[in-house]
């Protein structure tokens, strides 16, 4: 029915022995990474993609390493684009995320793919965790300890990173995009600069961000570099009585018009201004995405974000 443009299926790069990233180049709208995590008896997976075809890619590239099946899936956080290949693994896998995670997979349910109806989702079953926790949670996974801990809300309500501390690997969910354009529009710009403190702090020499290519700690200064000037024109906007579509189409993407999906200004925008205008709301609180949505297409002169999956 399509004739979209589509990057590549991903493929493994190895980080460290047993530690793998399915990367998905160039990133941007759901083109997800995904880790795998080798143990003595099964595989360990961070995040699922969010196609069929791409989760059974993934699935391929993972089992081909010969260390096993896939025996738990942890998910990054709960939209679809990391989410939506769990049903490829589970069950029999268990899939643990936050406890906010489940819920709020439950409420969107197969939304994401409404938005770019010409992507090829494939047969797709929503498939939420089997095992939720609140802080943090340590998986044994032969002599490694793959440290799960919840950082957000940052670019959801329900964040969590993959710390590796053997291998000095952090796998950080959308915290963290190298390349891409951050996006805190179902999170929080506050909580992801408190996040972005939290993974300075776990010391990693790599980093395999949620999307884009594999990067070191210098991603989280791009980032907070990028989020400060989100806050400094939100409060421009704010005491100009302005609107965050028209904050957006003033300034423009500044320094940061390399990075991929730069119409997410728009969206970190919103968000920012209710943080400005509300601090008394709870970090993470819903805003009408699809309308924002809407609004980035309209920052786009009309046109769909790029989505390449
Ligand atoms: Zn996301």
């Amino acid at each position: 029915m399509s004739t979209a443009v589509r990057a590549p299926l991903g493929r493994l790069h190895e980080l460290a022995d047993g530690v793998h990233a399915f990367l998905q180049p160039p990133g941007g709208w759901c083109l997800s990474n995904a880790g795998v995590i080798a143990g003595p008896d099964g595989l360990v997976l961070v995040d699922t993609a969010a196609t069929r075809s791409r989760a059974e890619a993934l699935r391929t590239e993972a089992e081909g390493l010969g260390r096993g099946p896939v025996k738990t899936v942890v998910n990054t956080h709960s939209h679809g684009d990391h989410v939506f290949g769990n049903c490829v693994f589970a069950p029999p896998a268990a899939v643990i995320s936050h406890e906010l995670a489940g819920p709020e997979m439950e409420a969107a349910g197969m939304g994401l793919r409404s938005l770019w109806p010409d992507v090829d989702w494939g047969e797709l079953t929503l498939t939420p965790p089997t095992i939720t926790f609140a802080r943090s949670l340590t998986l044994l996974v032969g002599d490694r300890a793959v440290e799960l801990h919840h950082v957000g809300p940052a670019h959801s309500t329900n964040d969590i990173v993959v710390w590796l501390p053997d291998a000095r690997v952090l796998f950080a969910g959308d915290v963290a995009l190298p390349g891409c354009t951050p996006f805190c529009l179902m999170g929080s710009v506050h909580g992801s600069l408190a996040a972005l403190d939290r993974l300075r702090g776990f010391g990693a020499e790599t980093v395999v961000g949620g999307h884009g290519q594999v990067s070191g700690p210098e991603v989280f200064d791009q980032t907070e570099r990028y989020l400060r000037r989100i806050l400094g024109l939100a409060r421009d906007g704010v005491a100009a009585g302005i609107t965050p579509l028209e904050t957006s189409r003033q300034h423009g993407v500044g320094d940061f018009g390399a990075l991929l999906d730069p119409e997410r200004l728009v969206g970190n925008l919103h968000r920012a201004f209710l943080e400005i205008q509300r601090p008394d709301l709870a970090l993470g609180t819903e805003i009408d995405v699809p309308e924002v949505f809407n609004e980035m297409v309209q920052f786009n002169d009309g046109r769909l974000p790029t989505c390449l999956a």
